[in-house]
């Protein structure tokens, strides 16, 4: 008996016609599988930018008529006027509604994170219609499931909520088996689920690779492919190091340290169910379908040099807080951080000494941070210092942890072309280290790191 799959196609794959039209003929030449799909490309922005924005009624029509229409433009394109009717008139009934939304923002002047994020939801429910109207014109039969009436059960979070595996489980799963049994090919929105109230809530920016690992764990499969404008993992940002080559294989820790370190192939969330569903994750090139991608597995498998790739983070700072009274009593991270997480921070890492713990975050957020901070000064915090320009590398592999001259070999190959190196961490994942560098040496110290581990040629 064939298994169930998924694939989540995202919104690099959903740009135009012909973008559609690869994932329409993947699609239909695998049997038994549902689709998780993203807004089409830029969709998510312009939402967030309009609603952000200063809004009028002369505003809004225009806004709401330009989706309606460029969804619209690409049913008619992709489908059978019999088709196309249904598909474009739900595609009107969904516009209809968002702006109403937009009106009710509009007159009460207030855009609650709860209706944030439900308008940001509409860039999946449109997409999906556009993707299911295409199968149907390649006579593929659909059917649309928007995740909130699913339902991805989530916690109450609205912008960043994480699924509840097992709710979703039990309200997904047969709902989706049936209709793939039926012979349908289900079109799931990406992004978002509602929570145990109601409520849409968000899954994070691009979290539709967390959405489609959900979904997968729900209807009980073992195979996820995530499509991609890229061949996978690579062994470094290939911008930076030209000799960077494809990883065919990772284990869900490399994955996530990668993912959480910098490489943009895969949401770092994704991997959660995966782990907890035994599923293998595949990133695939939607242009080459035909090639290997990158396969993630629970598979702990070590390469000869251990050390799989390198990935960096760029546009980082780090501030270094003194704490008052010499030495940290227990606590103070906590309050520390506790502080900066209040004000929407994210704690890149942190690493502590007896007198100073000091944090490593964007630089976007650096303003927040100290502001956040300031009301600690001469109470429970000396003083603060910051540094920008900062980048971070790290260092994935399974193994890394425990084998030795690891960290020799890498410190070596930096220090012999002039670079210093800032903070250091080691030891949180035995699949993964990281330590900063100057903005101005990122370059060079990728590429001694991976010369080391990778030689020259790709
Ligand atoms: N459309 C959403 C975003 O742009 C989700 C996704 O693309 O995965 O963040
Ligand atoms: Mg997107």
């Amino acid at each position: 008996l064939k298994e169930y799959c998924v694939m989540k196609f995202g919104g690099s794959c959903l740009r135009g016609i012909d973008g559609i039209r690869d994932i329409v003929s993947i699609a239909s030449s695998n049997e038994k599988c549902v689709l998780v799909v993203s807004a089409i490309s830029g969709i998510t922005d312009a939402i967030l930018t309009f609603i952000t924005g200063r809004l009028s009624e002369r505003k809004i029509e225009d806004f709401v008529s330009s989706l309606r229409e460029k969804h619209n433009e690409l049913i008619e394109k992709l489908s059978p006027p019999g088709v196309h009717s249904r598909y474009t008139q739900e595609v009107n009934r969904i516009t209809r509604k968002f702006g109403r939304l937009l009106y009710g923002v509009y007159y009460t002047g207030e855009l609650t994170p709860r209706t944030h994020a439900l308008l940001l939801s509409f860039g999946e429910r449109l997409s999906a219609r556009v993707i299911a109207a295409a199968l149907e014109g390649a006579g593929c039969r659909s059917i649309v499931f928007d995740s909130d009436s699913l339902a991805i059960v989530t916690d109450g979070g609205y912008e960043n909520a994480n699924a509840d595996l097992e709710l979703t489980r039990k309200r997904a799963r047969r709902k989706l088996r049936e209709a793939v049994d039926q012979g349908l090919c289900p079109v799931v929105t990406g992004f978002f689920g509602v929570n145990r109230e109601g409520h849409v809530t968000l899954l994070g920016r691009n979290g539709t690779d967390y959405s489609s690992a959900v979904i997968c764990y729900a209807i009980g499969s073992r195979d996820l492919v995530i499509w991609k404008d890229v061949d996978g993992f690579m062994s470094a940002d290939p911008t930076l190091v030209p000799e960077a080559r494809l990883i065919s294989e990772l284990s869900y820790d490399e994955a996530s340290e990668l993912s959480y370190f910098g490489a943009n192939v895969l949401h770092p969330k994704a991997v959660e169910p995966a782990k907890a569903g035994g599923i293998v994750i595949r990133i695939k090139n939607i242009s080459t379908p035909g090639s290997e991608g990158t396969s993630i597995t629970g598979s702990r498998r070590r390469t000869q040099g251990v050390v799989k790739s390198v990935s960096c983070l760029k546009d980082l700072a780090i501030i270094r807080t003194y704490v008052a009274s010499g030495g940290y009593q227990s606590g103070t991270i906590s309050r520390i951080s506790g502080h900066m997480g209040r004000a929407g921070v994210n704690i890149i890492s942190a690493t502590t000494s007896q007198t100073c713990i000091a944090f490593l975050i964007r630089e976007a957020d650096l303003k927040k941070a100290t502001a956040s901070l300031r009301a600690l000064i001469r109470g429970e915090l000396d003083k603060m210092e910051t540094e920008k320009d900062v980048a971070l590398l790290c260092a994935v592999g399974e193994g890394l942890g425990t084998t030795r001259g690891i960290a020799a070999k890498v410190f070596t190959a930096i220090s012999e072309r002039g670079v210093n190196v800032g903070m250091m961490s080691a030891g949180a994942s035995s699949a993964a280290y990281h330590f900063t560098v100057s903005m101005k040496d990122l370059e060079t110290a990728a590429r001694a790191v991976h010369l080391v581990f990778f030689g020259g040629e790709g």
